[in-house]
Order: structure tokens, then C-alpha cells, then sequence
């Protein structure tokens, strides 16, 4: 690891300052994806900002009846709080699918919406990346690409973004608040959060230098089954495949269609951000089969990972057919 100086910071004003000013700063919450970096110097901070301690870690109900998720609150409290179980049933159910028990219990929010992709040659310093060196070059492409993306991916980089619980905020329709190093604050839907790679990988958000998450907002409950299937190559402790976050209302069986009066879908495991296409939902009364054609439309997958579209659109349907029963 490289030698880097450390402060933690007096206010989240005070942290987007110092991060935007101070050269190669780079804030800390849970340390589980930064030190993991760190440790094998694909991250190199030259100063860290540790914003444990700004009191941004409680959950808060809104005016207009959603819930203010502060940026620090650990993905094990959150998956635990009991108005998130209630009303967002797919948040709870993403979150608990990912990681670890131990790991969940220091991950935060604002941290697992920023964790790095888990694109193998990523994390192989001695392999040309672009996303880790721009301008180095792909080396999934030509390469192993099983876990990689298959759509809304670019010729410079096919990684996947690899959050469970991003994918549940995606169908929720979740908004990211933040404070910019001028001390103003913006929200950003969440569906504008993550860059496709085109030909800037490394640019993975459409955060500005220093800008700090403080909280995710969700809008209020629309009800329905809310539910979350990750496929993935063992039981536990391993990143999706595929993933389907979903919330989909039954019609009671009166509705002439499969059952299903409305729904919402993403996924997971197969593109560069949570990956949903609204026009598409309208479809999910005619079943998997034809919601997935137009969630995946335009893929591009390797001979590797082409089994990812048939799996996510048996995953829908095992979804929907839990979410009749
Ligand atoms: C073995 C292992 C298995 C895992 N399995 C899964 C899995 O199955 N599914 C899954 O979804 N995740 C998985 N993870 C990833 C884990 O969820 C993330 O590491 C974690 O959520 C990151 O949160 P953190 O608070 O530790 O972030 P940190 O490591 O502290 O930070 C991550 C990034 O976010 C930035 N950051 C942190 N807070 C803020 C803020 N408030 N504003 C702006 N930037 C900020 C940091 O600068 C850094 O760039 C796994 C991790 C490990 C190590
Ligand atoms: S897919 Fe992206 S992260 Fe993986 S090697 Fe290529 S540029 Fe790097």
C-alpha cells in the first residue's frame, strides 16, 4: 500500500471542499472496496477523508411519506430497519443477497452505489485496462468475459456494475442527494448516477470532483410484490450473474393477461449500471419471454456470456410466477 495522509471530516460541506481540493483525496465510509483497492495500489489516495462521523447515518421518513436513507447507514441496517422490510421489501431482499454478514455490517449506503466493477482484469494490475489506465486498452474483450456485461456496454470496456442493492434502488425509483465542494446540493435520480463506459470507462458517474453522497431518497411505497433473484455461481458471497429486482402487482386473476396488472423490473450482473428500460414493463402481461427481448434489446454479448439472456429471462419468469403465488 502506498503511504497516505488522513483526516476525518468536520461537516459534509467541509468534506466536498477538502475533496475537490486537496490533490489525489478520495473519501472512506466502510473501507470494504477503497482498502481492497488500496491493497493492491489500483487505488492510489494520496490523502483519505473519512466521513464516518458526519451523522449521516439514519433513516428518516419524508414529508411526502418515502424515506431519507443517510449515506452512512450500513446496508445490514438498512436491510433490518422495519419500514424498509415493509414497503421496500426488494431493497431488503437485494441487500441481504450481497456480500457477507461482516461485510454488510460496515458497508454503507453511498459506498456500495460506488463500489468499483469486479471485471477480473480490473483487479490484475499487469493487464491493460481501461477503466483502470485509460488509453491502456480491453483485455476482457478477446478474453474470459463469463461474469462480464453483455449490454450497454462499449468497444472500450464490457464490465458490469456490481451492486445488488443499486439494482433494488433502480426499480424504486431512488434519488441521490449530494453536496458539491461549492456547498450547494443537487439530487440526481438514480438512473442518471452511473455512466455508460463509452469511451471513458473510468468516468463512472456523473459526480463531480469532491461531491459528496449524503443520502438516497426513496419515493413513496406503490406497494405490489416486491421481489429479488440473483443467480449467481454459489450460494453465498459471490456477485451476480444475473439479478432481477421486481416489483410487480397481480391482477387477482381478472385481468385477462398472466396475472399481472403492472410491474416494474431491473437487472443485475449484465450491464454497466443497473440496467431497467420502462417501455418495456408495459410487456410483462405477455410474460418473460417478450419483456426480456425488449429489456435486452441491442445486447451485445460474447460467446461467454450469451447464456446471460436466456438466464435473465428465466429468472423473470421465476419471478412473476412467485410474485402470482
Ligand atoms: C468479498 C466481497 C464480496 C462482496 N459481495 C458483494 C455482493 O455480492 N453484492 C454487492 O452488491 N456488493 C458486494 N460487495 C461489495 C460491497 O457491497 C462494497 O464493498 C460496499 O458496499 C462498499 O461500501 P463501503 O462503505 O465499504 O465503501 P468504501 O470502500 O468506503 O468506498 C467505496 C467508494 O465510494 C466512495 N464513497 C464512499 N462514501 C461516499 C460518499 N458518501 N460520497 C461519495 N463517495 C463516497 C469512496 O471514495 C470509494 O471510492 C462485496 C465486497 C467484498 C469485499
Ligand atoms: S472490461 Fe472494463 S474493467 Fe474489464 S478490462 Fe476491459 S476496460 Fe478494464
Amino acid at each position: 500500500m502506498r503511504p497516505f495522509t488522513y483526516e476525518r471530516a468536520a461537516s459534509p460541506a467541509d468534506a466536498a471542499a477538502k475533496a475537490a481540493s486537496i490533490p489525489g483525496a478520495h473519501f472512506i465510509a466502510g473501507g470494504t472496496n477503497l482498502l481492497d483497492l488500496m491493497k493492491l495500489q489500483i487505488e492510489t489516495p494520496a490523502h483519505l477523508i473519512d466521513v464516518n462521523g458526519l451523522g449521516l447515518d439514519t433513516i428518516e421518513e419524508t414529508p411526502d411519506g418515502g424515506l431519507r436513507i443517510g449515506a452512512l447507514v450500513r446496508n445490514t441496517d438498512l436491510a433490518a430497519d422495519a419500514r424498509v422490510r415493509r414497503h421496500y421489501g426488494v431493497l431488503s431482499r437485494a441487500l441481504v443477497a450481497g456480500a457477507s454478514g461482516q461485510l454488510r455490517n460496515v458497508a454503507t449506503t453511498a459506498g456500495n452505489l460506488l463500489q468499483r466493477t469486479r471485471c477480473p482484469y480490473f483487479y490484475d494490475p499487469n493487464q491493460p485496462c481501461n477503466k483502470r489506465q485509460p488509453g491502456s486498452g480491453c483485455s476482457a474483450i478477446g478474453g474470459v468475459t463469463r461474469s462480464l456485461g453483455v449490454i450497454g456496454t462499449s468497444n472500450a470496456c464490457i464490465a458490469t456494475h456490481p451492486s445488488d442493492m443499486a439494482v433494488a434502488m433502480r426499480v424504486l425509483d431512488a434519488t441521490v442527494e449530494t453536496v458539491r465542494p461549492d456547498g450547494g446540493s443537487r439530487a440526481i435520480p438514480i438512473a442518471d448516477l452511473h455512466r455508460l463506459p463509452g469511451d471513458a470507462p473510468h468516468v463512472e458517474t456523473v459526480l463531480e470532483r469532491g461531491e459528496l453522497i449524503t443520502a438516497v431518497t426513496l419515493p413513496r411505497p406503490v406497494g405490489g410484490a416486491q421481489l429479488y433473484h440473483k443467480v449467481r455461481d454459489r450460494a453465498s458471497y459471490a456477485f451476480a450473474l444475473v439479478s432481477v429486482a421486481a416489483i410487480v402487482q397481480p391482477d387477482g386473476g381478472d385481468g385477462g393477461g398472466n396475472g399481472i396488472a403492472w410491474g416494474r423490473v431491473a437487472l443485475g450482473g449484465v450491464a454497466p449500471k443497473p440496467w431497467r428500460v420502462e417501455a418495456a414493463e408495459a410487456h410483462l402481461k405477455q410474460g418473460a419471454k417478450q419483456t426480456t427481448a425488449l429489456l435486452l434489446a441491442g445486447a451485445r454479448p460474447t460467446p461467454d456470456n450469451a447464456f446471460k439472456i436466456k438466464l435473465a429471462e428465466r429468472t423473470l419468469a421465476a419471478v412473476l410466477r412467485e410474485a402470482r403465488a
